[in-house]
């Protein structure tokens, strides 16, 4: 008899609950006749920042260009220059780096926490001090809020800005303050790419900031650079958010809450019952801070687990194999050495989670874990 699979992530199953809604939502924009722009991306821009506590959202095309459009504006405000050095984290996707290099400014990589797997806030205020940076790119990576009382204090005390790549953490919460990331820093970043746990059906991103100079400058980029109709202030982009995805998020953001809390009782169960010795499990939360974007668990041997795994019919995921310091793209870092972003690309291993794992798969998915043998010498 064939094994029951387990796939790593169906995106079928999550939004087949919502099928009949969101067909409905789509079906109001094609008969519209309003294909850019429109209501649905208005009102998805206007629930957007009530959700983020934030005064201003702005739609656009992807995660990416969220991004590049922050850096962009600021630099069209002259808040940054190019050549101007940014903090990233050295442990993040490639696309939270590629927007610094895109828009002509400096990444100064910084290495992780060993627990926490996102930006080593205690190593911040050295590196800012000594390399003159003018702006921190925080990643909340797999979800897990990547904000502090130091990452604060340096930001305030050297006047430097704080972006946030919330592109894996919508519906996080700060502990510090309460408030969600995307709603921490000067400005942040939002990626509803289609696995991301608020998923339009194609490419979709937005920005939230509470600067009024920022978001006008944003919207105006991300339109050829138009302040006013064939009026154009920038060299600009088109990089708007499609108002058929902007009718799909504005059917899923109000499920988003149940998403999140499906994968926290998933990751609960992983957390109370893995316990094979050669895996490391993620730093545990409950507090609402992480949103478990990805379940990142950590092995020596992950080849073997994964291959295990697999002749088990457990699909498996790596995020990420390769650091953006050994991307050929960035052959000028190859030199660099980090010795934790390269400790943690070499065994992390993504079990599946999202609301298409069953509590059940999830509890039979860590017992296939425990009867694999790791701890062997081949
Ligand atoms: C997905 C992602 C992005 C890029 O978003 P796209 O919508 O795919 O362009 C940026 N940063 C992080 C951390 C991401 O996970």
């Amino acid at each position: 008899m064939r094994n029951k699979q387990y796939p790593f992530l169906s995106l079928a199953a999550v939004n087949g609950p919502l099928l009949d809604e969101i067909a409905q939502a789509v079906e109001r924009v094609v008969r519209s006749g309003r294909y850019v722009g429109g209501p649905e991306v208005e009102r998805f821009e206007r629930t957007l920042a009530e959700y983020e506590g934030t005064r201003y959202a702005v739609g656009c095309a992807n995660g990416l260009d969220a991004l590049r459009l922050i850096f962009r504006g600021y630099i069209e405000m002259g808040q940054l220059k190019a050549g101007n050095k940014v903090i990233v984290p050295a442990n993040t996707y490639i696309a939270s780096i590629l927007a610094v290099t895109d828009c002509g400014l400096t990444p100064v990589l910084v290495e992780p926490d060993a627990c926490t797997l996102n930006l080593d806030t205690k190593r911040l205020r050295q590196v800012a001090e000594h390399q003159d940076v003018k702006a921190i790119l925080t990643v909340h990576l797999y979800g897990r809020c990547c904000y502090d009382n130091e990452l604060e204090a340096v930001a305030r005390e050297l006047g430097l800005l704080i972006i946030e790549d919330n592109a894996q953490a919508i519906g996080a919460r700060c502990p510090m303050n309460g408030r969600r990331t995307g709603a921490l820093g000067h400005a942040a970043a939002f990626s509803f790419y289609p696995t991301k746990n608020l998923g339009a059906m194609g490419d979709a991103g937005a920005v939230t900031t509470d600067d009024e100079q920022l978001a006008t400058a944003v919207r105006a980029i991300a339109n050829y650079g138009s302040d006013r109709r064939y009026h154009n202030i920038y060299q600009g982009l088109n990089s708007r958010l499609d108002p058929i995805q902007a009718a799909i998020l504005n059917v899923k953001l109000p499920y988003l809450a149940t998403e999140n809390g499906h994968r926290q009782a998933v990751a609960e169960i992983y957390e109370h019952s893995i316990s094979n010795s050669a895996i490391t499990r993620p730093l545990w939360a409950d507090d609402g801070s992480m949103v478990w974007h990805q379940y990142v668990i950590q092995c020596r041997k992950r080849d073997l687990l994964r291959q295990r795994l697999d002749e088990k019919g457990v699909a498996t995921d790596i995020h990420y194999a390769t650091p953006p310091h050994r991307q050929p793209c960035y052959s000028a870092w190859s030199g660099l050495s980090l010795p934790e972003t390269e400790r943690i690309a070499n065994t992390v291993v993504s079990l599946p989670i999202s609301s298409a794992v069953s509590l059940s798969d999830a509890r039979e998915i860590a017992a296939i874990i425990n009867t694999i043998n790791l701890n062997t010498d081949d």
